[in-house]
């Protein structure tokens, strides 16, 4: 259930109504909006608990929160979340693109394509040096020192880096060189992971698993906010379905989805939503248009000598053609990349 405190409620009764949801044995969550403070409370409640904290002084009134997520719930926080990453803010009016290679994979190779994105406007870098494969023989990422390549191409050209963790004995590692982490599709429900992330104090780029609902998707970024972790941004990127034309389906409803249901910002990966570099810039407008709070997309310098995703990797040509026309769509929808 979620506490709606009066406007003019003071601290001291904020703290009051927190102390007393505690010791009643609840979970508390603030939540401080311009309005009013929302105190979110996770635990069993009986009507009995309920009467007493709504007598308190400063509480207006409490909500049930019927769906089965909570802090990621729209409820919690009637305004949207942002996300700060270096300059980029994610769920603002702002529509930053994250761009980079799918893996890092020499000092040239990084750095190239971190002068070209930067230069076409995107604000976040992106590049894997933990690689999740299918198989076991392909290319699995450069590791430490791909974080480290990853890092000083950031640092040289002023963009803040996301790369992926798979596992847990890895986040602090990780924690090191990253801004942002991303926790891949494969691992949306990888429940040790997101307690982890969770407990971190660093933004998570949470991927919708390939075969799962917006409510698992919700409920995997519960895991993340309830562990601590309130800077989560998710992102659609295709899910499986009858079709094989495109290596995914991108699934743009899931955009408007979640900006019904919650107030966490969600961003759009059109290269592996479709897996063909020539789809993506369609669907990187498409996503924009249906609302979506950023674009993360592959671009290597030689797509056709990437080590992995090179058919749905963009050219620097082609990305900076891409920037153009999502910044007429972003102008047209009220908001700016
Ligand atoms: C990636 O971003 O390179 C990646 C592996 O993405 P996903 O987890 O969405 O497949
Ligand atoms: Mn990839």
């Amino acid at each position: 259930m979620i506490v709606i405190m009066e406007r003019e409620a003071t601290a001291a009764q904020i703290e009051k109504v927190a102390e007393r949801l505690q010791a009643f044995g609840f979970q508390v969550h603030l939540s401080r909006g311009v309005e009013r403070t929302v105190i979110g409370a996770i635990g069993d409640k009986t009507p009995e608990k309920i009467e007493q904290i709504e007598a308190m002084p400063g509480v207006e009134r409490i909500v049930p929160i019927l769906q089965p997520y909570k802090l990621a719930a729209k409820e919690f926080r009637p305004e949207r979340t942002q996300v700060r990453v270096g300059n980029a803010v994610f769920g603002g009016d702002e529509v930053p693109v994250i761009a980079g290679p799918c893996a890092v994979e020499s000092p040239e190779q990084i750095l190239e394509t971190a002068r070209a994105v930067k230069a076409a406007g995107a604000t976040v870098l992106r590049g894997g040096a933990f690689k999740p494969r299918t198989s076991p023989y392909s290319f699995q990422g450069l590791a430490e020192e791909g974080l480290k390549l990853l890092k000083e191409a950031g640092r040289a050209t002023g963009l803040p880096v996301v790369t992926e963790v798979m596992n847990p004995r890895d986040i602090e590692l990780v924690h090191e060189y990253a801004d942002m982490f991303q926790i891949g599709a494969r691992n949306m429900q990888n429940f040790s992971l997101l307690k982890e992330v969770g407990r971190a104090r660093k933004p998570v780029l949470l991927k919708r698993g390939l075969s799962a609902t917006v409510q698992e998707w919700l409920m995997a970024a519960e895991y993340i906010l309830s562990a601590g972790n309130s800077q989560v941004v998710l992102c659609e990127r295709g899910i499986r379905t009858f079709e094989t034309e495109t290596r995914n389906t991108l699934d743009l409803s899931a955009v408007a989805a979640v900006r019904e249901h919650s107030h966490l910002p969600v961003i759009v990966d059109p290269s592996h939503g479709t897996g063909k570099w020539k789809y993506v810039l369609p669907m990187a407008r498409a996503a924009v248009a249906a609302g979506a709070d950023g674009l993360i997309v592959e671009v290597h310098p030689r797509p056709e000598q990437a080590l992995s995703d090179g058919p749905q990797s963009l050219t620097p040509e082609n990305f900076a053609r891409m920037m153009e026309e999502v910044r007429a769509v972003a102008t047209a929808v009220g908001r700016r990349v």
